[in-house]
């Protein structure tokens, strides 16, 4: 092949064409050489990218050169010849087939002449024509010949710079020289006898060849230990009389702990003068250690490698696999091949980069690192791994090498991933629960935060879901939830978030930058959805939605926050009517702001024991003495002073917290009967009044609760009054039937407000009548009140009901009571409600009205 090379440059002056020859010669030939002797590598490097590395050293050429494969496609082209064969880039060529490069006239060349004359004699030179993109002819010398193992090479040129110059030509052979001088690898030139012409900078830093002395020094003696000499001269004496290549590895003279592998190769001219043999040479040494690691510094490491379950695996301390055990195929599905010289980067998930980075970093600084990521196998797929790193100190007491053992957590993970989305999902929906909606919501926020983004959180509420619940049974009221849930699942993008965070209630993230149109598109899209029958258990049902809108914006702080200004707008759109939305607005808010701060410290109070109880003395009108107290919740604010439960109770209905405060009043009030009992001249038996709530009501657990106060305070249940409003009564009157199991009383509060009929209360077993105080105050003064407080005390006595008259303020309403035969009054008259100590105070003085 190479004197074919010195033809191709035969036009050329003989003085100049010597170095060019032996420098298209080195292109050649180590690239032939490197393709014999890359299978001997014991630790493959990623093939393609190894391969451009290799040829970068030849890309600087002016030459083109090109490897095409046994089909006739490009494998790999230099820049130069990507150019001359009208490729931008050599990516372009590759895997393209020669027929695309040439016209018509070209190929034929390439088919009628190259081609056969490869086949019976290995090289061809002669020129080719292709045209440019404008048409014209571009004539190439090309120069082809086989690769050994299949395809061809390919020395490209363009012809028309053979009419240059000497001097443009010495220029060439000078920079040519220049090029492999500076080749990334050592490479170094031999005439017959061994004597160095010429050698890469590469090889003459590995060889420490002065420059000034660079030729005419024996090759053995500089690259060879004097123990090894005889033997490789006897190799190249072979390469130089019969062809071929010999390949050697051995220590550097100066340097016995480092192995170079050496390739040479003939280098023949039609002037025997000028033969010679080029040899190319690579540092070994690295991949001898690791070889050397694995026999010698264990076979016992061998040995638990090869049978370890776990994947063992040993790295450059960048990340690169060296050795990987043989149970990667079983728990990866790879070859160890295949995992050889690749990078924990490649094998990695993108996620974990971060920690591959860190845990690599850590070990390389020698200690031992525990990670959990995901490697992938060869379908591509990711599997769970859990991973310890631990550095492998170096005979000087570096870290050489890393290794790694990796479990396969797969399972295990599966298992938590399940677990963490029950604990963050709610079942009968799917969706994702209060806990994880508010962790959405809040890294939604800071992100808005860092990116200057607004975040939107809906708070949705079915309306009258409560009515559903009772009149259908809960099993159709779950069904409908799960069917709201889906409607507005498919409602919202899926990068949006929807949550359940309450029985009837669902939380929607928007994310992304939301302006007010695009939520209010949105809630209207919500509110739509919802419009159609959902069929139920048979029947079609109707059920809307209030949807409230608040927007993340730097005064407000915490997802709790947007979560409730969402809830507060939510209230108003209910206020509206059903089935609408409203954005939160601050000012128009501010009252309902207000509220919310007040349920704050609310809950502070209850826990932090700022609630009192007073009581309100009940006289018995016959006796004239106290037969009872009401207990009235007070709330002794740190700041604002006392605040009147007219001003918290409806709160505290609101958001429930008056079950919780409800129970607190009566264990407390049944605590302080005792006081009361032991205080003066009573009536004989003493009452402890306390008002229940309507969410109360709802508890489930009511009667065991008031059983237990009743129990722990050692108070006897007949002693214990409950006061109810009447609508209370109408819309719960089975739990009437549950708290008189009990064995309390029961009295109807405010009574003459609501609609309920006296027959209807004799029905429950109502033990009592608290006459609204608006019929009270008009007594004697305005006669249709009266009319009606005298109706109500003669029936409720024909139905055998204590009747107690409210708000009695004066002398003369007090008179008009009793002789209308009512049975027991309350009111300022008697006594305004006050502390515990104010009013055993009083009953100690035996009043008496
Ligand atoms: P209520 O059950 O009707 O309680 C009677 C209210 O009338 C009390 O107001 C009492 O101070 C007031 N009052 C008593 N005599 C007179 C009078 O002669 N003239 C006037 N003008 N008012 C009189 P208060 O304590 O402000 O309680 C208001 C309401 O708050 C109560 O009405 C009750 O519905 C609710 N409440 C108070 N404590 C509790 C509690 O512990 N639990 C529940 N669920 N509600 C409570
Ligand atoms: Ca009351
Ligand atoms: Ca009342």
């Amino acid at each position: 092949m190479s004197d074919l090379l010195a033809g191709l440059w035969a036009t050329a002056d003989p003085a100049v064409w010597g170095s060019l020859v032996l420098v298209a010669l080195v292109a050649v030939v180590a690239v032939r050489g490197w393709w014999q002797w890359r299978g001997r590598a014991l630790v493959e490097a990623d093939r393609t990218a190894a391969v451009e590395k290799r040829f970068d050293t030849v890309d600087a050429l002016g030459d083109g050169l090109a490897i095409l494969g046994r089909g006739g496609q490009f494998t790999y082209a230099n820049r130069a010849a990507a150019a001359l064969l009208g490729s931008a880039a050599p990516g372009e060529l590759y895997g393209r087939s020669w027929h695309g490069v040439f016209p018509p006239e070209g190929a034929d060349v390439m088919e009628r002449e190259v081609l056969p004359a490869l086949e019976a004699t290995g090289r061809w030179v002669g020129e080719v024509t292709r045209r440019r993109g404008d048409g014209a002819p571009l004539v190439l010398e090309l120069a082809a010949a086989n690769v050994s193992g299949g395809g061809m090479s390919w020395v490209l040129r363009d012809a028309s710079l053979r009419s240059s110059t000497e001097r443009a030509l010495r220029l060439r052979a000078e920079r040519y020289q220049a090029t492999i001088r500076g080749a990334g690898i050592p490479v170094v030139l031999l005439d017959r006898g061994r004597r160095v012409v010429d050698a890469s900078r590469d090889a003459r830093k590995l060889l420490a060849i002065a420059e000034q002395s660079l030729e005419g020094q024996d090759f053995c003696e500089l690259a060879v230990p004097a123990s090894e000499r005889s033997v490789v001269a006897d190799q190249l004496e072979k390469v130089f009389s019969n062809g071929g290549t010999a390949a050697f590895e051995v220590s550097l003279p100066a340097e016995p702990e480092r192995r170079i592998a050496w390739n040479a190769t003939l280098v023949s001219a039609e002037d025997d003068d000028e033969a010679g043999a080029v040899v190319v040479g690579q540092d070994v040494t690295g991949l001898k250690q690791v070889e050397e690691a694995l026999t010698e510094q264990s076979s016992l490491f061998r040995l638990l490698a090869n049978n370890a379950s776990d994947l063992v695996m040993l790295h450059e301390p960048g990340g690169r696999v060296l050795y990987a055990s043989p149970s990667c195929n079983g728990l990866l599905g790879f070859a160890q091949e295949e995992l050889q010289g690749k990078d924990l980067y490649q094998l990695g998930h993108s996620d974990d980069w971060g920690q591959i980075q860190a845990s690599l970093g850590a070990a390389a600084g020698g200690h031992q690192q525990r990670l959990s990521l995901r490697l992938r196998n060869p379908n591509g797929e990711f599997q769970w791994f859990e991973t310890l790193l631990r550095p492998i100190p170096d005979a000087s007491g570096g870290v050489g090498q890393l290794q790694s053992s990796s479990r396969d957590i797969s399972e295990r993970r599966a298992f938590e991933v399940q677990l963490e989305h029950q604990a963050l999902h709610e079942p009968l929906t799917g969706l994702p629960n209060r806990t994880l909606f508010m962790d959405r919501v809040h890294q939604a926020i800071t992100r808005g935060r860092r990116e200057g983004t607004r975040v939107a959180v809906m708070f949705l509420d079915l309306d009258r879901f409560k009515v559903v619940n009772d009149s259908m049974g809960h099993a159709v009221g779950d069904r409908l939830i799960a069917a709201v849930a889906h409607r507005i699942k498919e409602t919202v993008r899926s990068a949006d978030t929807v949550a359940r965070i309450g029985g009837d209630e669902f939380g929607v993230l928007l994310e992304f930058n939301i302006s007010n149109q695009d939520a209010s598109l949105v809630a209207d899209r919500i509110l739509k959805q919802m419009e159609p029958p959902f069929t139920m258990a048979g029947t079609e049902m109707f059920i809307s939605a209030s949807i409230g809108i608040a927007f993340s914006a730097p005064e407000i702080e915490t997802p709790e926050d947007l979560l409730r200004y969402a809830d507060v707008a939510m209230y108003r759109a209910k206020d509206d009517g059903s089935g609408r939305y409203r954005i939160y607005d601050p000012d128009i808010d501010a009252r309902a702001t207000r509220r919310l701060e007040i349920e704050t410290e609310l809950r502070q109070a209850l826990e932090r024991d700022q609630l009192i109880v007073h009581y309100q003395p009940l006289v018995s009108l016959n006796s004239g003495l106290v037969s009872g107290v009401e207990a009235l919740v007070r709330w002794e604010h740190p700041e604002r002073g006392r605040v009147g439960p007219d001003e918290f109770i409806p709160l505290a209905e609101e958001t429930g917290l008056i079950v919780p405060l409800g129970y607190w009043v009566m264990r407390r009030a049944c605590e302080d009967r005792r006081l009361f009992e032991t205080a003066g001249t009573l009536a004989e038996t003493v009452l402890i009044s306390v008002n229940l709530s309507t969410r109360q009501f709802e508890q489930p657990d009511l009667e065991d609760q008031v059983r237990r106060i009743l129990v722990e305070t050692d108070t006897d249940p007949d002693r214990l009054q409950l006061e109810v409003t009447e609508s209370e009564l109408m819309q719960s009157a089975g739990r009437i039937q549950d708290l008189k199991t009990v064995g309390v009383r029961i009295a109807i509060d405010d009574f003459g407000t609501g609609y309920s009929s006296l027959s209807y209360l004799r029905n429950l077993r109502v033990d009592s009548l608290k006459i609204d105080r608006s019929f009270v105050d008009g007594l004697g003064k305005n006669r249709e009140d009266t009319a009606i407080v005298q109706t109500v005390i003669t029936l409720a006595d024909s139905l055998e009901l204590d009747v107690t008259a409210e708000g009695v303020e004066d002398e003369e309403q007090l008179s008009k009571l009793r002789s209308l035969g009512c049975d027991t009054g309350q009111g300022y008259y008697f006594a305004k409600p006050g502390p515990v100590s104010e009013i055993v105070e009083l009953l100690e003085g035996d009043p008496s009205w």
